[in-house]
């Protein structure tokens, strides 16, 4: 099982996050009979990370649902759920070996084991009231600090610090914010959304400084930190700190197996490693997608769906290569950020809208749309990801045109005014 035509074949998934649930799910849904096994390290169901640095911390959102599927969802489908590290894939055998020596065996092996948070390479990183930001258990942990904590300082203006910092906020803390770069978003959003996403954090009454390097954490007595020092020598007092400095994805045993790992396990366009045996799929793999003309790793939902997706179509004899749009969503207090497809390479860039808490940025690339950013304008996000995903050519001098609508356009382009009508039923 390689391409995996067989249907009655051993499949083992590593990491039960968002893709390897999913992969699961797409598995049986598609018709694969054989044994099917997914081993996760976190001792819990699957469950959805976005709500965990937003609707979780605030209390709108419980525990209870995050859970992607119930356990009865397993049970009836016939996935065996295990709970365990895998800590080495003995290729030859295939077989994976868990820390505890239990072993499973595969005939095609998915690893979707995600990535893991980051912690800033400074002094004191290790002190209590120090954390970061990936699972369950750290929300669970941050939920019950900022109950009690007044100085709340976010080390790094990405998604998961800017969502924390506005639930901070929310909860009633006063919130410092601290990027390295000149603005925030500065890897993953244009300048017209950073502009406003700063505006937002501050008119909310959270403070945020640019261009700040961190040095270390202090001790305040009892390995609790109690400030944060910027180069420059300037102390933040901080009961909370929350590093939101990126992840790296989790790679060791495929690394160690001699897979080929780089910033992520590599795959081919159908998602396969460097062995036709074990596909890598969601935040830990490394692929290549023809809209960025080069190797991708994304962390996001809709990515992970869609690399479970394709490898459940690939597992059950519908083989075609990964090409799916990218696109996410953020929360910060009220305001909710969509962005479809890859803006990151953009020489030119278009507002649309007149209102600045609602507004869509287009991001052309050799005079391509690549992108589009909308901040509260989620039907030009919806006609956006439909103009994207179906190629439909629009150029910056027809977007410019007064009067001009992402939904028009798509409508315009869509429309089959010389189709025939449907016959009426008899
Ligand atoms: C706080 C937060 C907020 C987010 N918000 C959004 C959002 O708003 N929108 C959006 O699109 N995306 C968001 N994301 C990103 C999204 O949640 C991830 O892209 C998605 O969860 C990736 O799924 P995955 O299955 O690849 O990885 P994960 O969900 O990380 O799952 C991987 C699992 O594998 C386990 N694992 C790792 N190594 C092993 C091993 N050796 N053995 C066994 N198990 C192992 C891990 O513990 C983990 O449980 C957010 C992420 C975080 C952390």
């Amino acid at each position: 099982m390689t391409g995996g035509r067989e249907r009655g074949g051993r499949i083992v998934i590593v990491g039960a996050g968002q893709a390897g649930y999913q992969s699961a799910a797409f598995l049986r849904e598609r018709g694969h009979a054989g044994p099917l096994t997914l081993i996760g390290d976190e001792g819990v169901l699957a469950y959805e990370r976005p709500p965990l640095s937003k609707a979780y911390l605030t209390g709108e959102v419980g525990e209870e649902q995050l859970w992607l599927r119930p356990e009865t969802f397993y049970t009836r489908r016939a996935i065996e759920r295990v709970t365990g590290s895998v800590v080495a894939l003995e290729r030859a055998a295939r077989r994976v070996r868990l820390g505890d020596g239990r072993v499973y065996g595969y005939d095609h092996l998915v690893m979707a084991t995600g990535a893991r948070a980051r912690t800033p390479a400074v002094p004191g990183a290790g002190l209590r009231g120090v954390h970061t930001l990936r699972t369950l258990a750290d929300a669970a942990a941050l939920k019950t600090q900022l109950a009690r904590a007044g100085r709340v300082v976010v080390v790094g203006a990405g998604f998961v610090g800017l969502e924390f910092a506005a639930a901070a906020r929310q909860s009633g803390c006063q919130v410092t914010v601290l990027e390295a770069r000149g603005r925030p978003l500065a890897r993953t959003a244009s300048a017209p959304v950073a502009a406003h996403v700063a505006r937002l954090h501050e008119a909310h009454g959270s403070r945020l400084l640019f261009g700040q390097d961190i040095v270390r954490f202090h001790d305040g007595g009892g390995g609790r930190v109690a400030a944060v020092e910027l180069a420059g020598g300037r102390r933040l007092p901080a009961d909370l700190v929350l590093a939101g400095v990126g992840a790296t994805p989790c790679t060791a045993p495929a690394e160690a197996a001699g897979l080929r790992v780089e910033d992520g396990i590599v795959t081919d366009s159908w998602l396969l490693t460097s062995d036709p045996h074990i596909s890598a799929i969601g935040d830990c793999a490394l692929f290549p997608h023809p809209r960025a003309g080069t190797r991708l790793r994304v962390e996001s939902v809709q990515n992970a769906v869609g690399h479970a997706r394709l490898v459940a179509d690939r597992l059950t004899g519908t083989i075609r290569t990964y090409d799916d749009l990218p696109w996410l969503w953020s929360t910060q207090f009220s305001t909710t950020l969509q962005i479809a497809g890859l803006g990151h390479r953009h020489d030119d860039e278009l507002v649309l809208g007149q209102d600045p808490d609602a507004f869509s940025v287009l991001l052309f690339r050799n005079g391509a749309l690549t992108a589009v950013e909308s901040v509260n304008r989620a039907a030009d996000h919806m006609a956006a990801r439909r103009l994207l995903a179906g190629n439909i050519p629009l150029g910056r001098l027809e977007a410019a045109a007064p009067g001009f609508t992402l939904h028009g356009h798509l409508t315009a382009r869509t429309s089959h005014p010389t189709s025939r009508p449907v016959p009426a039923a008899a």
